[in-house]
């Protein structure tokens, strides 16, 4: 059941890694890491099927990183969250990202996977909406290329509503990377 959602969403990774690298690479873009590390977003994440592989990744971790990963996420959720107030971000680095290499690369989400190139997103009955990419990539300086995430959020949506179908779920999800470690 979960070896075959697996395969989807990796699927579908696939399919927007090849389409990044392409865009990037159009601009003549290469992240390399810097100083506005994307790993220290605020990133919600929105699927249980997302959040099942990255567990899945991380239950491959060595015991000892994962005790420290763990103790990392919980720092990151008490200050993220303090009691009775909205999230704010603290630009905390993720708990998965250590000496700037993510620990759990195949496993990461979509956002962490498309953030960083000037994008468009179409919904039905709203004007499209228009992203800017990442400072780094000083993009505003070439001319836009398309990059539409339509297909992927709803291919996301297709996975996700399999997904839940299999596992029985029917409430929302929206979490940041350290609460999907720790709950
Ligand atoms: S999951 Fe990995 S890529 Fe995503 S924010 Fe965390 S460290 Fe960065």
């Amino acid at each position: 059941m979960t070896h075959k959602a697996f395969q989807q969403l990796a699927d579908i990774y696939t399919t927007m890694d090849k389409a990044w690298d392409m865009t990037a690479s159009q601009y003549g873009f290469q992240c390399k890491g810097c100083e506005d590390n994307c790993c220290t977003s605020l990133f919600f994440h929105h699927t249980f099927v997302e959040k099942a592989f990255l567990i899945h990744g991380f239950e491959q971790l060595a015991p000892d990183i994962k005790k420290e990963v763990r103790t990392k996420a919980m720092i990151y959720y008490q200050k993220t969250f303090p009691d009775g107030q909205m999230p704010t971000s603290q630009k905390l680095m993720c708990p998965l990202n250590q000496d700037g290499r993510c620990l759990v690369y195949g496993y990461r989400p979509m956002i962490c996977r498309l953030h960083g190139l000037p994008h468009e997103l179409h919904k039905p009955g709203s004007a499209p909406f228009k992203g800017p990419g990442c400072p780094a990539g000083k993009f505003n300086e070439a001319p836009y290329i398309p990059f539409d995430r339509t297909p992927f959020y709803k291919g996301m949506a297709t996975v996700e509503m399999k997904f839940r179908q299999r596992t029985g779920k029917t409430e929302k999800i929206k979490e940041t990377v350290a609460q999907m470690i720790l709950f």
